[in-house]
């Protein structure tokens, strides 16, 4: 193929991704220089319309970021003054109460809030200071310098041809060079990912980890709402299938996000995780709450959980691994918007120092120092073992061993050292054989809702003509593999019903419906084989959340 001619543009700092983490390391640029050169590439048709958190956030890296928040009317609009945590049975539920809890668990000072509509705000005050911002820009291919470094990326790459060649009617997108490249795509990030393993990044770390979170948004009735009450459960449905639990937030206009997150390192393939989150929603407390409102929203996203272990090298040349491209949540708090905003001033900062330094395409060791010994570590160490606790030994030893872990941490000592969590979760999987079928009742149409029916409030949306974006490694390995061994997985794990076995004169056949991706990446984590690489669509395309 005749190399591809590209325009070139030349910018101080060029970020991938218009997150809580990308747009305030372009923030903090500009606030340190307004006249640093900063661009913000985001694949989604607008900011926000690839955002997916709980969220509940705590507010510390925004006080960090814009002490003045508040006059400068971030979305921040409903203060938690409720705070519940629940064991779920399949028709009961205990209440855990807060004070065994130790103080970093408390949602006191936190806010319920659309990260979405934050991400909107957040952009417009980075446009504010100068910074330029291309939404609809999907970043595919990085640029690497004569050195070896990372140069720059490729974005605005639109209409190839189906089989992925460029024909007359491509627009080979452009590159954009910086000094320093800031990649902060969250969780799973495909570029993020080519930089991990080209510079061997998690050598010497242990497995990140993942859940896959999916939630909706419900309109309730009036007389049940309340602003401001946050409640947490766990148990029921997923037993001891999975771990996991759900979070039901009660925001502003009588809406409440209900979301539900199943932990990737379940064994059994015949699991279903949104079949789960649909029958939660069927147990009386959850039921009740939502009887006679309506879902407006859906959508679906992983979530790392690997915690402080976990975090990859952050920095390589002319490269730094941001906010959840690296994993920055908090598993037991289920928070990582914080940490995603901190990462993104402490890279900046370490990158104007670098840049006044005449620096460019080296490692910013600044950076990873700030985060692994500033308040993301502390952050994150103090809850390293729960996740691992949880998954070796089950919930109520994570209730038991990781809270009295948590406190002690808290103290300032661990008893446990650093557990770690052995393996990935596609290894975790486990063959059918070894596993009964989970018989999953038929959605109602009212409370709980079939697989397609919910995308469809997912608002996603990709060009048909453009090649598939789920790339296969070997495209046997699903009905020779995956099928026999597994039950094809992929069946069930994908939350948009991408993946389909289909049953043809020949015998299976294996579908991907790219068209229903929501870019939640669980198909490139969960995969048995490894076989699935999730490879960015062209801009614009994918989910459209409202105020997710
Ligand atoms: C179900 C669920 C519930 C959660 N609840 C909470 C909560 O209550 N509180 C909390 O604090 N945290 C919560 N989190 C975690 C939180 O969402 C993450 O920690 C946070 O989103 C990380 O921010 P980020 O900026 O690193 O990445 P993201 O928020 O994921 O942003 C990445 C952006 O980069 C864009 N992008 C990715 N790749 C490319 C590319 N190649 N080219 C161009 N653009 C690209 C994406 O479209 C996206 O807009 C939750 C997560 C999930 C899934």
């Amino acid at each position: 193929m005749a190399e591809i001619e590209r325009e070139a543009m030349e910018y101080d700092v060029v970020i991938v991704g218009a997150g809580p983490a990308g747009l305030s390391a372009a923030i903090r640029l500009k606030q340190l220089d307004a006249d640093l050169n900063v661009v913000v590439l985001e694949k989604g048709s607008e900011v926000g319309a690839h955002i997916l958190s709980g969220a509940v956030l705590d507010p510390c890296g925004l006080d960090a970021l814009i002490p003045d928040w508040k006059e400068k009317g971030a979305p921040l609009n409903v203060p938690v003054h409720e705070d519940n945590f629940y064991m779920l049975g399949e028709a009961g539920k205990i209440r855990i109460p807060n004070f065994p809890m130790p103080p970093l668990m408390n949602n006191h000072g936190n806010y319920i809030v659309s990260m979405g509509n934050v991400c909107r705000w957040m952009a417009e005050q980075a446009e504010e200071l100068g910074v330029e911002i291309f939404p609809g820009m999907a970043c595919s291919e990085l640029v690497y310098g004569e050195n070896g470094e990372v140069k720059g990326v490729v974005a605005g790459v639109f209409g190839l041809e189906p089989d992925g060649s460029y024909g007359p009617g491509t627009e080979p997108g452009m590159e954009l060079h910086g000094k320093y490249v800031f990649l902060s795509e969250g969780v799973r990030g495909s570029l993020s990912k080519e930089v991990i393993a080209k510079y061997d990044l998690s050598a010497g770390k242990e497995p990140q980890k993942y859940g896959v979170g999916m939630k909706e948004i419900w309109e309730i009735d009036p007389a049940k709402h309340k602003e401001g009450s946050v409640t947490h459960t766990m148990g029921w449905p997923l037993g001891s299938n999975a771990g996991g639990g759900s979070f039901i937030y009660h925001l502003e206009n009588n809406q409440v996000y209900v979301g539900f997150v199943v932990h990737l390192n379940y064994k059994n393939p015949h699991l279903y995780p949104y079949m789960e989150f649909q029958r939660f929603k069927h147990h009386p407390m959850v039921a009740e709450l939502l009887k006679g409102g309506k879902r407006v929203a859906y959508g679906a996203r992983a979530i790392t959980e690997g915690g402080y272990q976990s975090m990859p090298k952050l920095v390589a040349p002319g490269v730094a691994l941001l906010g959840c491209s690296a994993g920055m949540v908090n598993v037991p708090r289920i928070k990582g918007n914080h940490n995603a905003m901190l990462s993104g001033k402490a890279a900046a900062e370490a990158a104007y120092d670098a840049i006044k330094a005449d620096r460019s395409g080296d490692e910013l060791t600044a950076y990873e120092v700030d985060v692994r010994e500033g308040p993301i570590g502390a952050d994150l160490k103090k809850v390293r073992n729960v996740k691992p606790i949880w998954s070796k030994w089950g919930l109520t030893a994570s209730l038991m061993l990781g809270g009295l872990d948590m406190w002690t941490n808290t103290l300032g000592f661990s008893l446990f050292g650093t557990v770690g969590h052995g393996k990935n979760d596609a290894q975790s999987t486990e063959e059918a054989s070894k596993h009964k079928p989970i018989d999953y009742p038929k959605p109602d149409g009212t409370l709980s809702f079939d697989r397609l029916t919910n995308v469809s409030f997912a608002m996603t949306n990709h060009e048909e003509s453009q090649p598939c974006h789920l790339k296969l490694t070997d495209p046997d390995i699903p009905v020779k593999v995956n099928l026999p061994k597994f039950d094809e997985p992929a069946q069930r794990y994908c939350p948009a019903g991408v993946y389909e076995m289909v049953e043809d004169e020949e015998g299976p056949r294996f579908v991907i419906n790219f068209q229903n991706c929501v870019h939640c990446k669980t198909c490139d984590i969960k995969d048995p084989s490894q076989n699935i690489t999730w490879t960015t669509p062209q801009g614009g395309d994918g989910p459209n959340y409202p105020n997710m």
